[in-house]
């Protein structure tokens, strides 16, 4: 059994799939590792380090690709250099584990079945109590939503906390987080320990306690429509519903500081919470973070990857915050990859069951077949279009 980690090709992605620690102990568990060359190195985990950990440091991308029973990755494989697609690297019957992004780009499914590849998405693990330890939609959220909060407390040209000083007192910044999922509630938390006075909002009523045990005050809309799905996701909501959630968050918007969107719909364009008209009541200095840059957009002025400055409001489309913070994100991915993994393998051998309901649900691809009904129906609607 050889599972084998690959170095990042995608260029603003700096995190590693399996950090050196997490390396030592599958080694200890008997399994043959590979490491490419430099594949930590934006992590700061050097070839050293994986070589001191067990792992064989492989500087030849195509022999540890083609010769990987299991492939770890983080960003989605993509095109190389020579024009090839990373899947094609893979050796019929591999199994890949990786960030694949399966309904927002449903075409890699028919790739990795070209392949005959076993591909097993990170994001499609279900959010259940078994499955906590290889949630890293989760792990990655949270740190997202902690350096969004840094990063508007930095654009801010204001103080977060209260200060009482010499040279008068300093009322404290106030902090507006529309979406408390995982990044949202972190966010509330990190705002909250620099000292801001934060709101948050989101349609799933559920997440009222949450947003109040961390200190924070819920803006509450009631809707005449249920807004969760069976598994506790937000649904897409109706015009009508739309309009007035916006009719109460426009004075919230307009009176914060500091705005930070999460809002997502799972498989859909990240709604649109904030409309240029809230953006141009906003007091100038102010400050949005838009961390759903890379589906859409939550604010009707963001431009992805991009800050811009509208009528005196600086908003920020950050993508891929969590490559930002590499060490700790690619820890927590190493953490939730090593305990997909022991679900994976049986006696140093690779067992892909499909009773176990986790591995059910994170394959798309198998034996030349996409797995999941989800992406098949994605892939549909996708080829209907294209
Ligand atoms: P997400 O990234 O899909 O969405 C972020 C937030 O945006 C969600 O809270 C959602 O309700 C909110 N949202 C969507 N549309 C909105 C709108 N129009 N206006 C305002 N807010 C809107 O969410 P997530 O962080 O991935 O969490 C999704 C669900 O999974 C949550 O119920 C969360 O508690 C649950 N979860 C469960 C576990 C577990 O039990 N192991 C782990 C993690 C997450």
């Amino acid at each position: 059994m050889r599972i084998a980690v690959a170095k990042e090709i995608e260029v603003c992605e700096r995190r590693v799939a399996l950090i050196p620690d997490t390396v030592a102990r599958l080694v200890k568990q008997g399994v043959e590792m590979w490491v490419e060359t430099g594949a930590g190195e934006r992590a700061f985990f050097s070839d050293a380090a994986y070589e001191a950990a067990g792992a064989k440091v492989i500087t030849d991308t195509a022999t540890l690709w083609g010769e990987a029973d299991i492939l770890l990755k983080v960003s989605p494989p993509q095109e190389r250099e020579d024009g090839r697609s990373e899947v094609d690297l893979l050796k019929e019957g591999a199994v890949l584990i990786s960030f694949l992004n399966p309904l927002g780009n449903p075409s890699i499914a028919r790739r990795l079945v070209e392949r005959k590849v076993t591909a097993i998405s990170m994001e499609m693990i279900p959010r259940t109590t078994r499955a906590q330890s290889m949630d890293a939609l989760s792990s990655q959220a949270s740190i997202a939503g902690y350096k969004a909060v840094l990063i508007g407390a930095a654009a801010l040209p204001k103080y977060f906390p209260m200060l009482t000083t010499a040279a008068g007192t300093i009322a404290p910044a106030k902090v507006f987080i529309m979406g408390a999922g995982v990044a949202g509630l972190q966010a509330i938390a990190t705002a909250r320990r620099l000292g801001a006075i934060v709101e948050a909002f989101d349609i799933r009523p559920a997440v009222k306690e949450e947003v109040q045990s961390l200190g924070a005050k819920f803006v509450e809309v009631k809707l005449e429509e249920e807004t969760t799905t069976a598994g506790g996701y937000a649904k897409e909501i109706s015009e009508v519903s739309k309009q007035r959630t916006q009719e109460v968050v426009t004075e919230h918007v307009k009176n914060a500081d500091v705005v930070i969107t999460t809002a997502q719909v799972p498989g859909k364009k990240a709604p649109l919470l904030v409309t240029q008209e809230m953006v141009a009541q906003m007091k100038p200095g102010s400050v949005v973070v838009d961390l759903a840059a890379e589906q859409g957009g939550n604010c009707a002025c963001t431009d992805p990857g991009k800050d811009i400055v509208w009528n005196g409001v600086t908003i920020i489309g950050p993508i891929n915050l969590p490559s930002s913070m590499p060490v700790h994100a690619s820890q927590l991915y190493s953490k939730n990859l090593s305990s997909l993994m022991q679900l994976l393998i049986k006696d140093n051998a690779l067992n892909v069951n499909f009773a176990d309901d986790i591995i059910d649900a994170a394959c798309i691809t198998h034996a030349g077949e996409i797995h999941n009904q989800r992406v098949r129906e994605a892939l549909q609607a996708f080829t209907t279009v294209s």
